[in-house]
């Protein structure tokens, strides 16, 4: 596969750029060495670069031919709020911040195959490099989109892909439909009156009314939502009170909600306020519900599924490839773009041996072999979907 052995090639250079990105992590919003790491690359390129488009986002355009044509190709670029707990060289200097789920690969990976492609020009069409800040909950993908991202980059289709832990270097998977779960976030504020914590009668229990609630809202997955669907409602957090002998006034529940469907997080949104309020009123109390949808479901399109994975057979083989992979409850802010233009997400394999550790986790590290696995993809999907035979 000739793509695959020129960006082999720069797997050296690629590796030096991840650890390099790696070293100095960045939180949402806050990208702003990674973001010029990316644009001076990207100009070093050859490729046009427009800086600050969601806040910290950036996007490269590189166009070959007369084709009308068009592919977006999205990374992101942001870190985590984790005290890094490596000991390599290039672990990070910035304590308290670290790339614990590997979008300084995802960056470099974009980066690589920004390099063969700029250096090739193998197509016909415009390729936007889409570098995208605050996927972690902070809504980088929503911020470009308001910027003006596909008006101003226009984009036929996109893609997107995420590291996967637990998948051998070397292989892909994705699903058509529905592969990842949407999530959101909830806070259910208590009021009762407070009280001598020995005369309860003078007061309304705000602690029993938040246990209650937390009961009751076990009652959404089992009694409400349609069991062939699925849904996580967690209450994980209950606070209230800080002392032995007195009844609070407040208590509040936090938690976070996730399924595949938009109808069924609106179901859930709506019974947790009902059953909260219900509940509340029926001591006495009073509940307010904050129910607040970060990630809508992320749904892969049949048809660039289908194109995507035949990419990935292209440069691993068929065997390598899952074309039906399970659904995972974590969430992607990438579904957002995926509502605005068609596209898919694909998991590429980060390990699955030894230290083959979660995202998330102060132990986690992306791969660097998977580099030129992920390069090779970018790169072929330009290559095959803005192939030079097809120009018009
Ligand atoms: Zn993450
Ligand atoms: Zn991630």
């Amino acid at each position: 596969m000739p793509v695959f052995d020129k960006i082999t090639a720069a797997h050296d250079e690629m590796t030096a750029w991840r650890r390099d990105i790696h070293a100095q992590p960045e939180l949402g919003f806050e990208e702003t060495r990674t973001a010029e790491f990316v644009a001076h690359k990207l100009e070093q390129f050859g490729i046009e670069v427009t800086r600050d488009v969601g806040k910290t986002g950036v996007v490269g355009r590189l166009r070959a031919g007369n084709s009308p044509r068009s592919i977006g190709l999205r990374a992101d670029m942001d870190c985590l709020p984790i005290l890094e707990a490596n000991s390599f060289a290039h672990r990070s200097k910035n304590p308290g911040k670290m790339h614990a789920c590997g979008h300084d690969g995802h960056t470099t990976t974009l980066l690589g195959a920004a390099k063969y492609l700029a250096a090739t020009k193998n197509f016909d069409g415009t390729v936007h490099f889409i570098f995208q800040p605050a996927e972690e909950g902070l809504g980088g993908a929503e911020a470009m989109i308001g910027d003006g991202l596909f008006d101003r980059f226009p984009c036929d289709v996109i893609f997107g892909m995420h590291n996967r832990p637990g998948l051998a270097v070397g292989k892909f998977q994705i699903r058509p439909g529905a592969m990842m779960a949407g999530g959101a976030f909830f806070d259910i504020n208590v009021t009762g009156v407070g009280a001598h914590g020995a005369r309860p009668e003078a007061g309304i229990d705000p602690v029993i009314v938040g246990a209650h609630i937390a009961t009751a809202l076990q009652t959404i997955v089992s009694r409400n939502v349609r069991p062939t669907d699925t849904a996580v409602v967690s209450v994980t957090q209950i606070h209230g009170g800080d002392a032995y002998n007195v009844i609070p006034e407040k208590a509040v529940l936090r938690g976070t909600a996730r399924c595949f469907s938009e109808l069924t997080m609106g179901v859930i949104g709506s019974r947790m306020t009902r059953i909260a309020e219900g509940i509340a009123e029926g001591f006495g109390a009073k509940a307010e519900t904050n129910f607040r949808v970060l990630f809508p479901p992320l749904v892969n399109h049949a048809d660039e599924v289908q194109f995507i994975a035949d990419c990935a057979a292209d440069i691993v083989g068929e065997a390598n490839v899952n074309r039906n992979s399970n659904p995972v409850m974590a969430s992607e802010d990438f579904a957002i773009m995926l509502k605005h233009v068609p596209g898919a997400y694909i998991q590429i394999g980060n390990g699955d041996g030894e230290g083959a550790c979660e995202v998330h986790n102060p132990g986690y590290d992306f791969n660097d072999t998977a580099l030129p696995f992920g390069a090779s993809l970018f790169a072929r999907l330009v290559e095959k979907r803005l192939d030079r035979l097809g120009a018009s």
